[in-house]
């Protein structure tokens, strides 16, 4: 079991570097650990990911703002937010072979992961997750500044800011994608615990009754939205939190069945009145709103949902990886990442059937027009049979082929990746069969071009 497990992790590695997905950062100079950048079909997955939540969770909605703090903020910031006293994991390090480890993860075993010696654990140690650098030339205790492990504390400190000019009243949310940096002592699992990471969080303030409510209502959106992406939802599982963190009322964890184990995609959190009357508090500026409606005036109670960008791509990317048995050759297999259309960096792969004959001219003329809706890519290289290959392992849903009958009556052929129907259409159909596909997409399939 293991073995194929490893054996999964290892193949989507490799593919997510031969096909332009992700690859190791700086690897020029031997890779610096566990950070990594996305190429050129990589960004193109993560901007269509991003959008996409941001469409759902903003632009939709009349209820929920948008925000783009920066991510050095003043420090008395993660005092008051907590970071400084309570971001810090227990570290233990083995006596034998020096390494170290998370306490928690030790907590059921006596013997080192590592040499397997035994009960040669140092006592555990606070380690600090924040990363620390300096504002300005001096390096000096005053000039310490922080940059920022989560983004939600950019919207607590910006509630007035954001709600007065949007002439927002209770319930309302504010929402924000970006880039967080936490020192992390185990990162691993490829981009699924990094030091550096972005994510996708909307704070939704609620007044104090109403907030169990809410939370149940985020918690089907949220279910929601992972189904809309395509994923197969019996690799989701809703954790209910026993143990609480410092800052919550309740909680809920999205996971993912990875091959190295079920794992968390996206945090649901009632985190009461903590954080704004934490920043009240050190701030000395009063967050108390006023609800006319109920003629009262209280603290608000924020839902948060609290996801990872680069940890719901890694998950996008390990539920489309198949390897099917090549249609007449049992013997053989294909590979092919089975992403929603919407989600797929590229729509379409152009092929000339031959490069002659008016052919690649009549597929760069198509190419061109379709350029202005979605991203699409030409290729005249190898054999049709190995062009389809190319794109099934790069996502890719629809195949169009340029042939000598195309010349004659203007139609061409489309093949789809997930059932490899293929179908004649007329060219100026090609754009709309796309769209209409797209939106009807299933991940059981059952439908074909
Ligand atoms: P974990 O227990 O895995 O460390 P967490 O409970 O600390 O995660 P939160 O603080 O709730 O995570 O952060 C919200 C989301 O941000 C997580 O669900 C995850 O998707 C993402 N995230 C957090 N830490 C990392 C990281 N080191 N690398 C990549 N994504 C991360």
């Amino acid at each position: 079991m293991a073995k194929k497990e490893n054996k999964t992790m290892n193949e989507l590695v490799a593919l997510c570097k031969r096909r332009g997905y992700i690859f190791q950062s700086s690897e020029i100079y031997g890779g610096v650990a566990s950070t990594y950048d996305y190429g050129p079909l990589g960004v193109e997955l993560k901007r269509n990911l991003k959008e996409l939540w941001w469409r759902e969770m903003v632009q939709l909605r009349s209820d929920i703002e948008g925000i783009d703090s920066a991510i050095i903020m003043h420090p008395k910031v993660w005092i008051a937010s907590g970071h400084v006293d309570e971001f810090v994991d227990p570290l233990v390090e083995c006596k034998e072979c020096h390494r170290r480890f998370k306490a928690d993860d030790l907590a059921t075993v006596e013997q080192c992961p590592v040499c397997g010696s035994k009960d040669s654990f140092t006592e555990p140690k606070l380690f600090h997750l924040l990363f620390q650098t300096y504002m300005g030339p001096v390096q000096s205790e005053e000039n310490k500044a922080y940059l920022r492990p989560e983004t939600a504390q950019g919207i607590y400190v910006n509630f007035e800011n954001v709600r007065t000019p949007a002439r927002q009243k209770l319930p309302f949310g504010i929402a924000q994608i970006g880039k967080a940096f936490r020192n992390e002592i185990t990162p691993g699992n490829f981009t699924f615990r990094t030091r550096e990471f972005e994510q996708m969080e909307m704070q939704f303030f609620v007044h104090p009754g109403e907030a169990d409510e809410w939370f149940d209502y985020w918690k089907e959106e949220r279910r929601k939205w992972y189904s809309s992406l395509g994923f197969s939802m019996e690799n989701l599982t809703f954790h209910v939190h026993e143990k609480l963190a410092h800052y919550a009322r309740a909680a809920i964890d999205i996971e993912y069945d990875f091959p190295f184990g079920r794992s968390e995609l996206e945090g649901i959190h009632n985190r009461g009145n903590f954080d704004l009357s934490r920043h009240q508090e050190f701030s000395g500026k009063s967050f108390e709103y006023f609800d006319q409606a109920r003629d009262e005036k209280y603290i608000p109670y924020i839902i948060e949902t609290s996801g990872g960008v680069d940890r719901c791509l890694l998950a996008l990317l390990v539920d489309a990886l198949v390897e099917e048995p090549e249609e007449g050759d049992p013997n053989k297999t294909r590979t092919v990442l089975k992403l929603h259309p919407r989600l797929a960096p590229t729509k379409a792969g152009i092929f000339p059937l031959v490069n002659r004959d008016g052919m690649p001219e009549m597929a760069k003329k198509i190419e061109s027009e379709l350029r202005e809706k979605f991203m699409v890519f030409y290729d005249d290289g190898g054999s049709i049979g190995r062009r389809y290959r190319r794109q099934d392992e790069a996502g890719t849903p629809f195949c169009i082929t340029i042939d000598g009958q195309s010349l004659e009556d203007g139609t061409v052929t489309i093949r789809e990746r997930d059932t490899m129907v293929q179908v004649r259409v007329a060219i100026d159909a090609i754009a709309g069969m796309i769209d209409k596909y797209t939106d009807e997409w299933r991940r059981d399939g059952g439908l074909s071009i």
